[in-house]
């Protein structure tokens, strides 16, 4: 397919090819580990799993299609995806990481690469000028997230890959929480996105896999390689679920962002509850800036009940009925979390308190159920406090 799709059109066709042996319309699961050779050396462009799989090609040319990127690369897990983008790097250099981050990330700077000498500077990113200050000559990666977890803190994409850019420093934006429907970070300036693609672009709970796109051919081979030498490369069958669910990314999450606004609607009216996070306000920090980066706020809402502790938190928790108490998001079932004994769990108390993840602090990944059940699960478990 020559012609440029629009995003709709290309969650179906972005980078999709004719399969060449039955005419079959979804790319088939290739479950091998090896493939045939004519003569040594002579193959179809595939040689061993590990280094590619024709499942996996056709997932990583979406990606590569649906972030405008020119390459895509396929790993076994998100944090499989951002531990080769930190692989690139040596020891002694830097790396800028926005400070409220998801927890496996922050611990995979802090308790991995910190002792092989990268150095981490972890810095509030809302103000693009404080990424500037902690620039010195051996700064290599910015790291940043946004909409952050569990905050929903915007940070700038255009203007940290403007600062990035004039110092030849790579910008990685991990776009999990928006997916590429709400925001492309490669068209804002960034080098690289990073996803968990566990969550919404497979939307459905159902695989764990990461997803890398890039512009840049040096970037894209010197990730290649650590794909292949790391070898954390997603299974076929992983690949192929991750597909299907990208051909309904955008219907999800126009239905994700729809319910989301009405939620987080309905909680700021709520007079049981103290804060709520979501972009969509027009009071939320940096909203102007969420505004023009982001087609629209997406389903990811966290809120604080009055009295604001664990208890109030807890019991409005273990008493929804159809949000379910669980790790992750962006599936299409609603979930509700606690971040502080959760997803946040690995990262210190003060450092995470400091952030605004207090004990008090729900995380809610509003999923595609109708709006009206969703709002009753709520109203009844937070009547219970
Ligand atoms: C889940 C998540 C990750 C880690 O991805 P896995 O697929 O679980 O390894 C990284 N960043 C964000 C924002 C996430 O939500």
């Amino acid at each position: 397919m020559t012609k440029k799709l629009r995003f709709n059109s290309s969650t179906i066709h972005g980078g999709q090819e004719e399969e060449k042996g039955y005419g079959a319309v979804m790319p088939p699961i290739y479950q091998t580990s090896t493939y045939a050779q004519k003569s040594p050396g002579k193959h179809r462009g595939y040689e061993y799993g590990r280094t590619h799989n024709p499942t996996r090609s056709a997932l990583e040319r979406s990606i590569s299609a649906l972030e405008n990127g020119k390459y895509g690369l396929a790993f076994a897990s998100g944090l499989a995806a951002m531990d080769a983008i930190i692989k690139m790097f040596d020891p002694n250099d830097e790396i800028i990481s926005v400070n409220d981050l998801y927890g496996g990330s922050f611990r995979l700077f802090t308790q991995i690469f910190k002792k092989y000498g990268i150095k981490i500077h972890f810095v509030n990113m809302q103000d693009s000028e404080s990424v500037e200050a902690l620039i010195t000559k051996k700064t290599k990666l910015i790291w940043v997230e946004t909409p952050t977890n569990p905050m929903m803190n915007v940070v700038d994409i255009k203007a940290i890959s403007a600062i990035g850019n004039a110092h030849k420093i790579v910008v990685a934006v991990d776009n999990t929480f928006a997916s590429p429907y709400l925001q492309q970070p490669l068209e804002l300036g960034a080098s690289i996105v990073m996803h968990s693609a566990t969550k919404y672009l497979a939307g459905h709970s159902d695989t764990v896999l990461g997803l890398v796109a890039v512009n840049d051919a040096a970037l894209f081979e010197k990730l290649a390689f650590i794909q292949n030498s790391s070898g954390a490369v997603p299974g076929p069958m992983d690949c192929f679920l991750t597909l299907r669910g990208i051909k309904t990314l955008h219907i999800r999450m126009q239905r994700h962002s729809e319910n989301g606004s009405v939620i987080a609607k309905f909680l700021k009216d709520n007079s049981k509850i103290e804060k709520v996070y979501w972009p969509g306000f027009s009071d939320h920090p940096n909203h102007d800036i969420a505004k023009i980066q982001m087609k629209s706020f997406g389903g990811m809402i966290s809120f604080v009940p009055k009295g604001g502790d664990k208890a109030e938190a807890f019991k409005i928790i273990e008493n929804l009925k159809i949000f379910t108490l669980a790790e992750s998001l962006g599936g299409v079932e609603s979930l509700a979390g606690h971040p502080a004994s959760m997803t946040h769990a690995s990262i210190p108390k003060e450092i995470r308190e400091k952030s605004g993840v207090v004990e008090g602090l729900i995380r809610l990944s509003v999923g595609i159920e109708d709006e009206q059940d969703l709002i009753e699960d709520l109203d009844q478990a937070i009547n219970l406090i």
